[in-house]
């Protein structure tokens, strides 16, 4: 936080708070939004969630997906082999 240091890139009329750490821009206290603990504006706030929506973050959690149901199928194959040599 950087205080008195000029006037929101948004709103002229308002004290700036804070400069978001993407843009460097000087925000006020609406124009500041505290996502994963960091000062970004509003407008690099809306570009990283949608840089997260992305194809990119798609694929990482369907890779997740993949891994989790390979896992779980090892997982009940591995029971079923188990249980049949309890039975036998
Ligand atoms: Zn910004
Ligand atoms: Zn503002």
């Amino acid at each position: 936080m950087i205080q008195g240091s000029g006037r929101c890139h948004y709103h002229p009329d308002r004290a700036g708070l804070g400069v978001c750490v993407e843009c460097r821009r000087v925000i006020c206290r609406e124009c500041t939004t505290q996502f994963e603990g960091i000062n970004r504006c509003a407008t690099c706030l809306q570009r990283r969630l949608q840089a997260m929506e992305g194809p990119a973050a798609r694929s990482d959690w369907s890779a997740g997906h993949v891994l989790l149901a390979l896992v779980g199928v090892a997982l009940v194959w591995g029971g079923i082999f188990l249980a049949a040599h309890v039975v036998s």
